[in-house]
């Protein structure tokens, strides 16, 4: 039987540029890998030139996302179709239609929904946001919350729903490289940037991002798909298709992306070393 992987991240775009080159290598060694996309992305701002191309920036963005799921190569993607939040404490929180405010006023509804994906995906693996939701965003904070409960219920035969219980057997968030990270951390105090304000808003904490960083216990290699990682991101051309990285020399970005770290947090690790270089180690795929 495949090996089953599903990814839980919050917009059209988390999963090329977080996790692309990881992607096209387990659909390349044969695992079916599902997205689920909690949000549609209709807050992220778009250039001017882009904004008569679809009816809607929701539209334009899931346009990418499947130009993005094409390329990768998922088996499915279920997008569930919340509003994005914006960033933490913009005015888009108040949206009732939107996931923070809805994981703050009804946070069994999105476990539920990310539970129902789960039991029909019936991932050996799952993978979210660590719990600062890599920067910060709520969405990203959301889902990683929603997701973590979800996984610990959808096996639970109590957990009713007209879908079988599933229980998934590993979890695990996506690390950063946090070497790589400091050393920006640095070049930004060089400079004399506040890392406390980055971003085009100046609403991202690069000291928090950090600080929140988590132990690696899984340590893949992603050198030889480097190439759909930046194939994968170009379809997100509204967010700047994967930003500056694809513009490093090649001999750069292979010797920065060899390998891609992840935090296991199911099952727990006995000591925060890396022990693993495959998510699917000691996993029993039925
Ligand atoms: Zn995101």
């Amino acid at each position: 039987m495949a090996k089953r992987l599903l990814i839980c991240y919050a917009h059209p775009d988390d999963e090329s540029f977080g996790s692309g080159a990881m992607i096209a290598k387990y659909v390349a060694e044969g695992v079916e890998v599902y997205y689920l996309c909690a949000t549609d992305g209709d807050r992220g701002t778009i250039p001017t030139e882009m904004a008569n191309l679809y009816p809607s920036v929701r539209e334009l963005r899931l346009a990418e996302l499947e130009c993005a799921a094409r390329v990768l190569g998922f088996k499915q993607v279920f997008a569930l179709g919340y509003k994005d939040s914006g960033m933490m404490n913009s005015e888009h929180n108040a949206d009732p239609a939107c996931l923070w405010y809805q994981y703050q006023h009804c946070p069994q509804d999105v476990v539920r929904r990310v539970v129902e994906v789960m039991r029909r995906v019936r991932p050996h693996v799952v993978l979210t946001f660590n719990k600062y939701g890599g920067y910060g965003h709520p969405d990203h904070i959301a889902i990683q919350r929603a997701t973590e409960q979800a996984f610990h219920l959808a096996g639970d035969a109590q957990y009713a729903s007209s879908l079988s219980p599933w229980k998934p057997q590993k979890l695990y968030y996506g690390a950063l490289p946090t070497s790589f990270l400091r050393f920006l951390l640095w070049m930004l105090r060089l400079r004399g940037k506040d890392p406390r304000k980055m971003g085009v808003n100046q609403d991202i904490d690069f000291q928090a991002v950090v600080d929140n960083a988590e132990p690696v216990h899984a340590r893949v290699k992603i050198v030889g798909f480097l190439k759909a990682w930046d194939e994968a991101s170009a379809c997100h051309k509204s967010q700047g298709g994967g930003g500056t990285m694809a513009r490093f020399p090649a001999w750069l970005r292979r010797l920065l992306y060899r390998h891609q770290g992840f935090t296991r947090v199911v099952p727990r690790p006995l000591s925060d070393a890396v022990d693993e270089n495959d998510l699917f180690a000691g996993v029993i795929a039925d």
